[in-house]
């Protein structure tokens, strides 16, 4: 499904270079997590795929599903499936949460040739997925994400992902700063949506959230290179002897 090779990224105002030969694939159905030191272009990736500005490719690609991911506008890579969690959820004042999504859903099916949702389609749709996540209908009707706890960030960010049904799923150190309830509702709502038509790249620093969301491959990534791949276990030598221990294994 995604499909990353030698992909080579350096920022647009500096001089630097952050991704340098990045090689990585990711099939339908499967849930990859990368660990990492501070600093190692996790991130990067992230924002590269999504398409954010600031960052110059400049050698390598990212396909998703046959398709070249680069060559598209952000919009269009979410038509094309693409979700990304972010690790600081914006915060959207004067703009209702139910408006959010039923712009974004209906921005979605219109690029990808459906018809919008009407008024009582969306209203059924939300109430249905949001009472899975135990949102209630006045969290729905507050401005996107401002005043919302961490905890509630996490549900409206996975009740985003279950209302715009994603193929590839970025979850970008989602755990951070969050309780264990709270990490806890993450992976529920991320099991909850694991598929066979769709994948799940989870970014984080912690083994535990890993113990919940059980990974097929986890990665280390380290100066911008995926460095080691390997099963679950990974993760938990990583938690045990810490990244310098495995680095220094890895050369
Ligand atoms: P990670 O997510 O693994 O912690 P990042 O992708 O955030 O790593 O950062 C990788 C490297 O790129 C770091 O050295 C960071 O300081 C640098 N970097 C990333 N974005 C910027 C930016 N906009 N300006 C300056 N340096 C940046
Ligand atoms: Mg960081
Ligand atoms: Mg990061």
């Amino acid at each position: 499904m995604l499909e990353i090779k030698n992909l080579h990224v350096k920022l647009e105002e500096e001089d630097k270079q952050i991704l340098k030969g990045v090689d990585l694939t990711v099939p339908a159905g499967e849930v990859h997590a990368i660990m990492g030191p501070n600093g190692s272009g996790k991130s990067t990736l992230s924002y590269v795929l999504s398409g954010r500005d600031g960052y110059q490719v400049t050698g390598g690609e990212a396909m998703l599903d046959g398709r070249d991911l680069l060559e598209m506008e952000p919009e269009e890579r979410a038509a094309a499936g693409l979700f990304l969690a972010f690790q600081y959820p914006v915060e959207i004042p004067g703009v209702g949460n139910m408006t959010f999504l039923r712009t974004a859903l209906n921005a979605q099916r219109k690029a990808r040739g459906q018809d919008e949702l009407s008024a009582a389609e969306f209203l059924k749709l939300v109430r249905e997925r949001g009472k899975a996540l135990k949102i209630d209908a006045e969290m729905l009707k507050r401005p996107v994400n401002v005043g919302f706890s961490g905890g509630e960030k996490k549900r409206n960010e996975i009740l985003q992902m279950s209302m715009l049904e994603p193929r590839m799923c970025i979850l970008d150190e989602t755990d951070s700063g969050l309780d264990v309830d709270a990490m806890r509702l993450v992976s529920d709502g991320v099991n909850a949506l694991r598929g066979p038509d769709r994948a799940f790249l989870v970014i984080t620093h912690y083994q535990r959230l890993l113990d919940h969301i059980k990974p097929d491959v986890v990665h280390i990534m380290a100066d911008g290179r995926i460095v080691k791949s390997g099963g679950p276990d990974l993760a938990l030598e990583v938690e045990q002897n810490g990244y310098a221990g495995l680095l220094a294994e890895v050369g």
